[in-house]
C-alpha cells in the first residue's frame, strides 16, 4: 500500500483536502467499528487503488503559528517516508517565503510531487496560479478543495505515479509478519536485539528497492516470522524524534506490512496520546496486536502494579480491550520470549476460520435468546453467519434487515465471537447483510 503525505503551510487547506478525499471510505469504516478516527490519516482511493493519505500539517500543535523549522522536518520526514508528496499552497496568498523553503527542499526530491494550488474557484484566479511555477516544480494542479473541482485531474495523475505494487511471493505469505512499532526511545531496537541477539538469526534479507525490502526474516524458538522494519532497526537520520508526527509517519508502513503490530510502550510513558495514536492505527488497519509494556525492571512495584497498570491501559483502550499485555524488560530480556509467543497466539487467533456450521449452532442459539432490539418498530431476524475469506476475521450475519441493527448489538455479537472462539489481540469486523 502507497503512501501519500500532504505537506504545506498551514492554512493553505490541507486538511479540507484531506477530509474530501477520505470521507466517504472513513463514514463507512466508523459506522462499522464505531471508533473515532484519527484526523489525519486515512485510506483513500481512486481508479480502483488504494493509498494511505497522510496530514502532515495535523500533527503541529498550534497550527497557526508554527515555526517554519517544525515545518521543514515534516517535509524532510514525508520526503524519506512517502511515496508521494502533495504540496499544498494557497492562490490568495500567492508565493511565500516559507512556500520557497519547502519547494527548495522538494525540488531535490526523486519521488512524485505534485504542486497543488488550492483556491482556485475562478478564472482569476488561475491566471494568478501561474506565479507558482515560479516555485521550479514544474506543472502544478489548480484545485478548490472546498468543492472539490480539479481533484479528479490530480488523482488521476497521483495514482498513475504511485509504485507499482509487487505480489509477494507464496512462501513469503504464510510467514507471520510483525511490526515493532511505538514511540522514540520506548527500546523498540533493543526490544528487537535482546530478541534475534546480533543479527545472528537473519536468514535472509529480502532484496528489493531500499524501500520494499522492510522484511527481514528469522527463525527462532522453533519457528519463522518475518520482522517488519520500523525506525526502530533503521536509523536512517536523525530528525526531530519528539515530534508527534515522527511516530505516526514511521509506523503507518510498517503497520500496514504488518499481520501483528507489537506496540512497545516505555512503562514510564505510559500509555499516552501518541501510543493510542499507533494503538488505533493497527486497530484500524485490522491488524492483530500485542501491547508489550517495557522497562519494567525501572518501575517500583509491589504485588498489585501489574493489575493496576494492565487496568489503566485496558481503560485507554475502550472499546477493544481484549488485547494481551505483557510486561518486558528489553534489558533484562524478562519475558521476551513471552512477548513472542503472544505475537504467535494473536497471529494464529487472527488466521482462524471457523466452520459456518460451528458458528451458526453456537451464535444463533444466542441471538434466539437475546435477538436485536426492535428499531422503530422493526424486527430484525437474523437468518445464519458466515466467515468471510478474507486474512482478517470477518463475520457476515444475513438477516431481513440489515440497517435496524444498531452498534450495540454489534458489539454484543462480536463479544459473543470473542469469547467463544477467543480473539484475544484480533479486531473482529461484524457486517449485517440483507438475506
Ligand atoms: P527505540 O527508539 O524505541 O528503538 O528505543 P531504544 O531501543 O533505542 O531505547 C531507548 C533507551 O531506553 C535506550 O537508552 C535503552 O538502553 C533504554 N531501554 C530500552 N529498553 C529498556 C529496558 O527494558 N529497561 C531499561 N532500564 N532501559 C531500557
Amino acid at each position: 500500500n502507497s503512501i501519500v503525505a500532504i505537506v504545506g503551510r498551514p492554512n493553505v487547506g490541507k486538511s479540507t483536502f484531506f477530509n474530501r478525499l477520505i470521507q466517504r471510505r472513513e463514514a463507512i469504516v466508523d459506522a462499522v467499528s464505531g471508533v473515532t478516527r484519527d484526523r489525519h490519516y486515512g485510506k483513500s482511493d481512486w481508479n480502483g487503488r488504494e493509498f494511505s493519505l497522510i496530514d502532515t500539517g495535523g500533527y503541529v500543535k498550534g497550527s497557526d503559528d508554527v515555526f517554519e523549522a517544525e515545518i521543514d522536518k515534516q517535509v524532510v520526514l514525508a520526503i524519506e517516508e512517502a511515496d508521494a508528496i502533495i504540496f499544498m499552497v494557497n492562490v490568495e496568498d500567492g508565493v511565500t517565503g516559507m512556500d520557497e523553503d519547502v519547494a527548495r527542499l522538494l525540488r531535490k526530491v526523486t519521488k512524485p510531487v505534485f504542486l497543488v494550488v488550492n483556491k482556485v474557484d475562478n478564472g482569476k484566479r488561475e491566471e494568478d496560479a501561474v506565479e507558482f511555477y515560479n516555485l521550479g516544480l514544474g506543472d502544478y494542479f489548480t484545485i478548490a478543495s472546498i468543492n472539490g473541482s480539479g481533484t479528479g485531474d490530480l488523482l488521476d495523475a497521483l495514482v498513475k505515479a504511485l509504485p507499482e505494487v509487487e505480489p509477494r511471493d507464496e512462501e513469503e505469505e504464510i510467514l507471520p509478519r510483525f511490526a515493532v512499532v511505538g514511540r522514540p526511545n520506548a527500546g523498540k531496537s533493543s526490544f528487537i536485539n535482546a530478541l534475534i541477539g546480533k543479527d545472528r538469526y537473519i536468514v535472509t534479507d529480502i532484496a528489493g528497492t531500499t524501500r520494499d525490502s522492510i522484511d527481514t526474516k528469522y527463525n527462532r524458538f522453533g519457528f519463522d516470522f518475518n520482522l517488519v522494519d520500523t525506525a526502530g532497526i533503521r536509523k536512517k537520520s536523525k530528525v526531530k524524534e519528539d515530534l508527534e508526527f515522527y511516530s505516526v509517519m514511521r509506523s503507518v508502513r510498517a503497520i500496514e506490512h504488518s499481520d501483528v503490530c507489537l506496540i512497545v510502550v516505555d512503562a514510564n510513558r505510559g500509555f499516552d496520546g501518541q501510543v493510542q495514536n499507533i494503538f488505533w492505527l493497527a486497530e484500524r488497519n485490522r491488524k492483530g496486536i500485542v501491547i508489550l509494556v517495557n522497562k519494567w525492571d525501572l518501575v517500583e512495584k509491589d504485588h498489585k502494579t501489574t493489575n493496576e497498570v494492565e487496568k489503566y491501559i485496558r481503560s485507554q483502550m475502550e472499546p477493544f480491550t481484549d488485547v494481551p499485555i505483557v510486561f518486558i524488560s528489553a534489558l533484562t530480556k524478562q519475558r521476551i520470549y513471552k512477548a513472542i509467543e503472544t505475537a504467535v497466539e494473536v497471529y494464529k487467533n487472527r488466521s482462524k476460520k471457523i466452520k459456518t456450521s460451528v458458528l451458526n449452532d453456537t451464535m444463533l442459539p444466542i441471538i434466539e435468546n437475546y435477538p436485536p432490539p426492535a428499531y422503530k418498530g422493526k424486527f430484525v431476524k437474523i437468518k445464519y453467519i458466515m466467515q468471510l475469506p478474507t486474512p482478517q476475521p470477518q463475520f457476515a450475519f444475513f438477516c431481513n434487515l440489515p440497517q435496524y441493527v444498531r452498534d450495540p448489538y454489534k458489539r454484543f455479537l462480536e463479544n459473543k465471537l470473542r469469547e467463544i472462539f477467543d480473539f484475544n489481540g484480533v479486531p473482529v469486523s461484524v457486517y449485517m447483510r440483507k438475506k
